[in-house]
């Protein structure tokens, strides 16, 4: 009990002193005689800006700042803002370890604010923590709803994505998605998989109108995944904030410009994860493959209705789907500005993209410009980026409300290193599965996971009065889906939205009570870089209790490959327990008591 009051003492004294150990940006910083471009004014001029507290505080000629000031003479560069990607996806969001090497590559390129689309809304609020531990660029998270078998409603399960196919379970949703506090909703509306892919299904317009209708309510944007033009048109007049993607089944017609404009909808055309041989592409096996061709034709399409849509004053902002294959954190950004100039817009529209227009589409208006009171988001380049759409390759200086965080005086906290947050103890009941809102007795959600694809892995998992009893357990029934690897399985997260590890060492094993008619089961701690140790047993009808040292799990190789790792016992964000067979495969089981054994019952101190 004294130790932990002393060591949230402690915490708290540690908060209070981190700005001021943040040292520089508190002494003012001057830049001088750098050519700005503000975000705002066709006009790039050579001034100094001289910066306060993490904000701009003037900008003129001649500047002089206090005794303590930072000079910095940046004469023969250019100063921009941070640049915006309204577009992007952390992932995976099960290994969460990548976390600080993508806030360290976003920074690198002078990525100063994002919009992640990939995140379950359990997952939110942890990460914002650890954000805050890191020298980071402003991550805007998103709440995720399609339409069952829609486009992302293919994996996981709907405390990820959420599946919705009426204006009345629209509304629920945001509901629902409301209490996480989202910064914008993504909404998959569009179904259509470019020609190349069977389709998905699609939101209809009376849902999404719904849909919109309450998240605006609720003070929530909406960004869709959109990708033809009619439904971009469905997307206009249900009152979308932002496309996120480009439409690119045909060009875009009078109709479609004239809602857009109607009910200012922004676009961000995804033109870097749409570009045939994407930047982070090897070359292609085949470049005359039949994907590939109907890639040219789309992207084709792309690069005319983003110049249509620009020209005819519809907002236009850089996003790029970066994490997604072949659109690496960082260089997507910089890339779709390239992709934007050879679509027919200036370099200087390009910038302005990525800038002041990101931030007034995101609702953040001090930021994406150089003016008087702005947050400090700055870069400072070599060469002219509203001249040459290439410069925002050479990156020099970036500054965060202030602080250098990349360049030859940068300063990174020592977590931007690490790939993982200190592991927390646990106390040794993980879940009795007594408590009736879908939560561990840890106060984590619990989760399924099974196989993707349109011949969905069927689950059904549900709390159910044990032997008739005044106690609980889980029950679950599964189908598995005719895919060679299906599977399926009921997740504890061990933190809430599995992102801080637990450390196991205080504890012996797991144990935990099953029975069932489902062949075997597989119990798996799930750690935080995909690594998994995996321990199979049969259950039989009557109830048995099991308790498995961690000793007795043995390492699984890598999904994509490699050798399975060494067992770990600070590594584990998630105890799963996982059924596979033969295609097609029936079973049932029920699950009790899950704890870790021979260890302390509550948290270590
Ligand atoms: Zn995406």
């Amino acid at each position: 009990m004294h130790n932990r009051r002393f060591l949230s003492i402690a915490w708290f004294a540690a908060l209070l002193l981190a700005p001021l150990l943040a040292g520089a940006a508190d002494a003012g910083l001057l830049i001088r005689d750098a050519r700005v471009f503000d975000g705002d004014t066709r006009q790039a001029a050579k001034v100094d800006v001289l910066i306060e507290e993490g904000r701009i505080a003037r900008i003129g000629t001649g500047l002089q700042g206090g005794a303590e000031t930072r000079i910095l003479d940046a004469d023969g560069l250019s100063l921009v803002p941070g640049l915006f990607d309204l577009h992007t996806h952390w992932t995976p969001n099960t290994r969460p370890a990548a976390l600080p090497a993508i806030a360290n590559a976003y920074l690198d390129a002078g990525v100063t604010t994002v919009a992640d689309y990939h995140q379950a809304p359990e997952a939110h609020a942890p990460r914002r923590e650890w954000l805050d531990r890191l020298a980071a660029p402003t991550v805007q998270f998103g709440a995720r709803v399609s339409t069952p078998l829609g486009h992302g409603a293919d994996w996981a399960d709907q405390a990820t994505t959420r599946w919705v196919n009426s204006p009345d379970a629209a509304r629920a949703a945001v509901r629902e998605i409301a209490a996480y506090r989202p910064d914008f909703i993504k909404a998959f509306t569009d179904g259509w998989r470019y020609n190349n892919a069977a389709d998905n299904t699609s939101m209809d317009e009376a849902t999404l109108t719904a849909l919109v209708d309450e998240a605006h309510r609720h003070g929530i944007k909406v960004f869709t995944h959109t990708v033809t033009v009619e439904r971009g048109k469905q997307a206009a007049r249900a009152g979308v904030d932002l496309i996120a993607h480009s439409l690119l089944d045909r060009e875009v017609d009078r109709e479609l410009v004239d809602l857009m404009l109607e009910h200012g909808t922004a676009y961000g055309p995804t033109l870097a994860v749409y570009e045939p041989v994407r930047v982070g592409d090897g070359p292609p096996r085949n470049p005359d493959s039949p994907v590939l061709r109907q890639r040219r034709i789309n992207f084709a399409t792309a690069l005319a209705n983003v110049k249509r849509l620009h020209e005819a004053g519809v907002p236009v902002v850089v996003a790029t789907d970066a994490g997604m294959p072949g659109t690496p954190h960082g260089r997507a950004t910089t890339r779709e500005l390239e992709l934007l100039v050879g679509a027919g817009l200036t370099p200087y529209d390009a910038l302005q993209a990525a800038t002041a227009t990101a931030a007034r589409v995101l609702g953040t208006p001090d930021r994406g410009v150089i003016a008087q009171g702005a947050r400090a988001d700055l870069v400072l380049v070599e060469g002219d980026p509203w001249q040459d759409e290439t410069a925002m390759q050479r990156v020099r200086r970036v500054f965060l409300a202030g602080t250098e965080v990349t360049g030859p005086d940068a300063r990174r906290p020592a977590a931007n290193a690490r790939d993982h947050l200190p592991p927390r103890p646990l106390p040794a009941l993980i879940d009795d599965f007594e408590r009736g809102d879908g939560r561990t007795a840890l106060d984590t959600l619990r989760i399924g996971d099974a196989d993707g694809g349109n011949d969905r892995t069927w689950q059904s998992s549900l709390r159910v009065p044990r032997d008739g009893g005044d106690g609980h357990v889980l029950s679950t029934h599964v189908r598995l889906s005719h895919s060679d690897n299906a599977y399926a399985a009921v997740i504890l997260p061990l933190s809430r939205g599995s992102v801080a590890p637990a450390g196991l060492a205080a504890h012996a094993g797991v144990s935990f009570q099953a029975r069932g008619e489902v062949g075997s089961i597989r119990v798996e701690i799930r750690g935080q870089d995909g690594r998994r140790w995996a321990h199979d047993f049969e259950p039989g009808p009557q109830w048995r209790e099991y308790a498995i040292e961690w000793d007795d799990f043995a390492g699984l190789a890598p999904w994509g490959g490699g050798d399975p790792p060494a067992w770990r016992p600070d590594d584990a964000l998630q105890i799963a327990f996982s059924v596979a067979g033969d295609p097609g495969t029936t079973g049932w089981y029920e699950l009790d008591e899950v704890r870790l054994y021979g260890g302390p019952e509550g948290v270590a101190p």
